[in-house]
C-alpha cells in the first residue's frame, strides 16, 4: 500500500505549505477549508496559554480509535506539513486512492491534533509560551496544553497513538556514517521495559514501518533508546495502553526544509492507518524493529581533515549548519563546532585538507559563526564555504 500512496502523493500534497515555518495566517485559512469538508469534523477542544485555539480534526466512523498529534514542540513542524497533506487527502472525493479512503472511513476513527503547541510554533521554540517542555510535563500537567492532551487521549482511549516530532538533523544511525532520516520508538510504559499488549501493538506496527523506510532510505532509520521516562507523554501513554509510536523526522542531506521527509511522513502515516484498519499489523513480529540501531551523534555537516588552523598547526575541523529564526523565517548559518582529532566522527561532506592553506586574514575559532571561509592550495581556492551555502539556498 505504501508504494501506491507514494506514487499518488502529488495529488494530495498541500501545495500552499512550502516550508516548515509557514505562517499562522496560512494555517488558519487551511483550518477554515477543512471545516468546510463534509468528511472532516474540525472542532476547538481548548486553548493554549496565550489563547490560541487547539483543534481536533476527526475523520471516520469506525470502531478502532487512533490518536495523533504534532508539534508539541513548537519548532518541529515536519509532521504538521504531512498532516495538512493527509487532511487534504481525506477531504477529497474519488481518485485512485478512494478505496483506501473509504476503508479508513469505515474501519477507524482518526482523532488528530495538529500544531498542538501553537504558541511555541509561532515563536519557533521547543517550549510552550510558559517555557515548559510539554514532553516533560506528562506527570505534573503544569502547562494547559499538556492537560488538554492528557484529557483528550483518555476520553478517546485509542488502540494506537502517534507522537510526531522532529529530531536534530545530525543524529546518526548508531555510530555509523548514516544520517538518521526517520527514527521510531515503541515506547516503554514501565521501568523494566515490559512488552505489554500496548507496547507490542506499537512494536508490530513499527516493524512494518521500519521495513518500508529501509527501502526508501536504506540504513537511515534508527530507534530511540527505550529508557523509561515517566515525564514523557510517549511513555506515559504506553503505560495507559494507548499503543504509542514515536515518529521522528531527522535530517535529509541538503533538503533542509525536509520536504522529502514530509512526504515520507504523510505516506507512512496513511500506510499505518491502512495497516490498522485492515489489521495487517497483527501479522508482524518485532524482529526487524528490534534490530534498529539507536540514535547517536556521530556526524558533522562538513568535516575537514587535517586542516590548517594557522600557518603552523593542523587539526580536523567540524562545521555544522545552524538555524536561526528571524522575522518569521528560518535562516541558516555555519558554526565551527569542533577542532581537534575528529577521526571517530564522520562528515556528510568529508574533505582531506592536508594540502590546504588558510587564506590570509581567516581565523579558525571554535563556536564562531561563519558566513565565509576560504582555503587554498597552490594559490587556487580549493575550499569555499560559499559553495555549500549555495547548496543550502538551492534546497529552498
Ligand atoms: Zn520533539
Amino acid at each position: 500500500m505504501y508504494k501506491n500512496i507514494e506514487n499518488l502523493y502529488e495529488s494530495f500534497k498541500e501545495a500552499r505549505i512550502k516550508e516548515r515555518a509557514f505562517s499562522y495566517e496560512l494555517w488558519l485559512s487551511l483550518l477554515d477549508e477543512w471545516k468546510q469538508s463534509p468528511l472532516l469534523d474540525v472542532s476547538e477542544i481548548g486553548q493554549t496559554y496565550e489563547g490560541k485555539p487547539i483543534h481536533q480534526v476527526k475523520f471516520g466512523v469506525g470502531p478502532i480509535h487512533i490518536c495523533a498529534w504534532s508539534q508539541m514542540h513548537g519548532d518541529e513542524a515536519t509532521a504538521t506539513m504531512a498532516l495538512a497533506d493527509i487532511f487534504l487527502f481525506l477531504s477529497q472525493k474519488g481518485g485512485d486512492l478512494s478505496e483506501l479512503r473509504e476503508k479508513l472511513h469505515q474501519k477507524i476513527t482518526l482523532f488528530i491534533i495538529p500544531r498542538l503547541n501553537a504558541d511555541g510554533a509561532e515563536r519557533w521554540t521547543r517550549e510552550t509560551a510558559l517555557g515548559i517542555d510539554m514532553n516533560r510535563d506528562a506527570g505534573k500537567l503544569n502547562s494547559p496544553e499538556a492537560k488538554i492532551l492528557h484529557d483528550w487521549a483518555h476520553t478517546i482511549n485509542p488502540l494506537f497513538s502517534f507522537n510526531l516530532h522532529d529530531q536534530h538533523r545530525l543524529y546518526s544511525v548508531g555510530n555509523t556514517t548514516h544520517q538518521t532520516h526517520i527514527a521510531l520508538l515503541a515506547t516503554t510504559g514501565d521501568e523494566s521495559g515490559t512488552w505489554t499488549d500496548s507496547r507490542l501493538r506499537a512494536g508490530k506496527l513499527a516493524n512494518r514501518l521500519t521495513k518500508i523506510v529501509q527501502e526508501i532510505y536504506p540504513n537511515k532509520i534508527a530507534k530511540w533508546t527505550d529508557e523509561y521516562n515517566a515525564r514523557a507523554f510517549g511513555d506515559y501513554f504506553q503505560s495507559q495502553g494507548f499503543g504509542l509510536i514515536l515518529l521522528e523526522s531527522g535530517g535529509a542531506g541538503w533538503d533542509l526544509e525536509k520536504q522529502s521527509l514530509r512526504k515520507t511522513n504523510a505516506c507512512l502515516l496513511l500506510d499505518a492507518f491502512y495497516a490498522i484498519a485492515t489489521e495487517e499489523w497483527k501479522t508482524e513480529d518485532i524482529a526487524t524493529y528490534e534490530c534498529l540501531l539507536t540514535n547517536e551523534r556521530n556526524i558533522f555537516d562538513i568535516k575537514l581533515i587535517n586542516a590548517p588552523l594557522n600557518k603552523n598547526i593542523r587539526a580536523d575541523i567540524g562545521l555544522n549548519i545552524c538555524e536561526e529564526y528571524v522575522d518569521g523565517k528560518i535562516e541558516f548559518a555555519w558554526t565551527l563546532e569542533e577542532i581537534g582529532d575528529l577521526s571517530i566522527y564522520s562528515g556528510l561532506t568529508e574533505i582531506d585538507a592536508s594540502n590546504y592553506q588558510l587564506n590570509e586574514h581567516e581565523t579558525i575559532e571554535k563556536g564562531k559563526n561563519y558566513s565565509s571561509l576560504q582555503m587554498t592550495c597552490n594559490n587556487q581556492i580549493t575550499f569555499n564555504l560559499i559553495d555549500y551555502t549555495n547548496k543550502i539556498n538551492q534546497s529552498k
